[in-house]
């Protein structure tokens, strides 16, 4: 049996539950016209819970920042359970769901999928996701309710 190393993880393929999805849209228009954020922890390949979290950005418009406590806080629940950071979400209220320069830069966790939801119309939400590996994107076939 071929084994990949521990955490990461070579799928062309995000599935997102409709439990999941529910949750990315609520956030993303709760939190219209500014950016919203989370993060999704669970084995490898899996978003088991997903954790709504404040964007403390001082642009929140245009840019999204997770505090260091939430993002501790997140990293060792991820920790506790065996599981990994699997999901980084925010949403791009008015543009397209495309990584920007900045999204590019913060882009710490190579075996997490990248998802953003573009929100320019809202009742047409457009989810896409990356993976993102040295600043080198991949896109991802995103199959959603
Ligand atoms: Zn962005």
């Amino acid at each position: 049996m071929v084994t990949e190393p521990l955490g990461r993880t070579t799928a062309t393929r995000f599935d997102v539950s409709p439990e999941l999805w529910e949750q990315l849209v609520t956030l993303a228009r709760a939190e219209k016209p500014k950016e919203c954020c989370g993060v999704g922890i669970g084995p490898v390949g899996e978003v088991a819970r997903f954790h709504a979290l404040e964007n403390v950005h001082e642009e929140p418009i245009t840019r999204y920042e997770i505090s260091s406590k939430d993002q501790l806080r997140v990293h060792l629940e991820a920790e506790d359970n065996g599981w990994d950071v699997t999901l980084v979400f925010h949403s791009h209220p008015a543009t397209e769901p495309y990584p920007s320069a900045t999204d590019l830069a913060l882009a710490g966790w190579p075996d997490a999928v990248y998802a953003i939801i573009g929100m320019a119309d809202p009742d047409q939400p457009l989810l896409r996701a990356y993976r993102i590996v040295d600043a080198v994107i991949t896109e991802l076939d995103v199959r959603h309710p």
